[in-house]
């Protein structure tokens, strides 16, 4: 969500008749767009805001974004005197008048503030999407998050819980659709948790949506994430079986295998009904790639609660996942729970789930190896003729080919497979 937001700030910059520097010496405004959900993200603004200092000892205009800014507003310049401005999550369309606040500044540590989290949206501001430079594209259709599990500060930082508008939705679609555009990843922290009325008033989830996008001529591929378990309608599940551009790929953090645990996570489900759902995906779309979160080391975890992650991670079988040490997040319940876990213990865990997790991967890589599937090209290799894309479930390929481009939707042979890519043949174009 960073990266669309980041873009969405530079198209709107760029509509201000600014344009992108050549080097960071060079340029007169750096916006840092920042994340706060674990403390080492948070803190490596600090570092980079030190690092922006020109050989000559000046600075250039420095905005702090994101949801370090919301969440630690003016305390940042007071840390950092640099910088010029701090904008939230929700207010960064006001970017123009706070660039101008900050033209008037008189002493050094004066800063342009704004965290509030308007009524009226951000996106009803923003200019319309451009031409984009790459096939793929982020599209956010919801934002914040009502469900406050006890680890995490993303309540507190995006705000409560909305959907955009399904005519704002399939308007951006199309124009980057227009725009060169060939896969759309619809975003939201809670994404599954959409709902909207359609152009003829009646409401849908986030499945209708989608069938919606996969009218859309052009669009060739549409994913979607993160989801949360409690979501998961069986109208999305259901999807996954009939809508011909949705990717056979959902992204389905469970953050612990143990129901003690995810009960004082606050995440209302129990790992029973998480592994139905995934039987009921893998059901309507045999082939799903599966994909997840996990945080180890939450306050009160024992070596048994451990052991049942590791069951889980067994039991579900991913094509790959994310995992992260627990991380104690000012203003978070979790922060002040009783039984901290050590950082060694947490070194150790985490080191054992990502292994399993690995080898996973790495099973459902050779998984792929020897079948015939197409690839959308999304970057040149680092090989002469060679290009990266991306199969169905997500796995990067590289595959020498000719009289091809970036954007392109090629059939390839999957020659070998390792633990982070595949390698590829090109076979003759199928007729459409
Ligand atoms: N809404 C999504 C997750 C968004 S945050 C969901 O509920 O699944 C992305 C991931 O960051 C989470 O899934 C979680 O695994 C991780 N995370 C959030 N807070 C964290 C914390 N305090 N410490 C470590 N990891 C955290
Ligand atoms: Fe954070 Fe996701 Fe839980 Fe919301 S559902 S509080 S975003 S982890």
């Amino acid at each position: 969500m960073n990266v669309y937001d980041g873009e969405r700030m530079a198209e709107m910059m760029q509509e201000q008749g600014m344009h992108a520097a050549a080097s960071r010496e060079e340029a007169d405004l750096v916006i840092l767009n920042t994340c706060h959900i674990r403390e080492k993200a948070a803190e490596k603004v600090y570092s980079d805001i030190g690092r922006l200092r020109r050989k000559d000892g000046s600075t250039p205009t420095i905005a702090v974004a994101g949801c370090v800014a919301q969440a630690e507003g003016a305390e940042i310049a007071r840390r950092a005197p640099s910088v010029d401005i701090v904008v939230g999550p929700q207010a960064y369309h006001r970017l123009p008048s706070l660039l101008e606040e900050a033209k008037t500044k008189t002493k050094a540590t004066d800063c342009a503030i704004d965290t509030d989290m308007p009524a009226n949206s951000k996106f009803d501001i923003l200019p319309d999407r451009p031409r984009q430079p790459r096939p793929t594209a982020f599209l956010t259709v919801q934002e914040g998050c009502d469900k406050f599990c006890t680890y995490c500060v993303v309540p507190y930082t995006r705000g409560a819980e909305i959907s955009r508008s399904w005519s704002a939705i399939v308007d951006e679609a199309k124009a980057l659709v227009d725009g060169g555009v060939k896969e759309i990843t619809l975003l939201g922290q809670n994404v599954n948790a959409w709902t909207g009325e359609d152009d003829k008033g009646v409401m849908q989830g986030l499945d209708g949506l989608i069938r919606a996008l996969d009218r859309i001529n052009g669009l060739e591929r549409i994913r979607y994430t993160t989801s949360h378990a409690n979501d998961m309608t069986q109208g999305l599940i259901d999807a996954h079986g009939e809508v011909a551009k949705l990717m056979p790929y959902l992204h389905l953090p469970v953050q612990s295998g143990s129901n003690p645990i995810l009960q004082a996570m606050n995440r209302n489900h129990s790992v029973e009904s998480y592994l139905a759902i995934l039987e009921k995906v893998r059901a309507a779309r045999p082939d799903i790639a599966l994909s997840g979160d996990f945080i180890v080391g939450f306050p009160g975890e024992s070596d048994a609660d451990f052991e049942a992650t590791l069951d889980v991670v067994r039991a579900a079988n991913y094509s790959q996942a994310f995992s992260f040490k627990y991380s104690p997040r000012p203003g978070t319940p979790a922060a002040t729970m009783k039984e901290q876990i050590a950082p060694e213990i947490m070194d150790e865990r985490l080191q054992r789930l990502q292994a399993l997790l690995n080898e996973q991967q790495f099973a459902f890589n050779r998984g792929l190896n020897g079948i015939d599937t197409n690839i959308l090209l999304e970057r040149k290799g680092k090989k002469p003729g060679q290009f990266v894309g991306k199969t169905p479930w997500l796995t990067s390929v590289h595959v020498i080919a000719q009289n091809v481009g970036i954007g392109d939707m090629i059939d390839v042979h999957i020659e070998s497979a390792g633990p982070n890519s595949l390698q590829g043949r090109v076979i003759e174009r199928k007729a459409a």
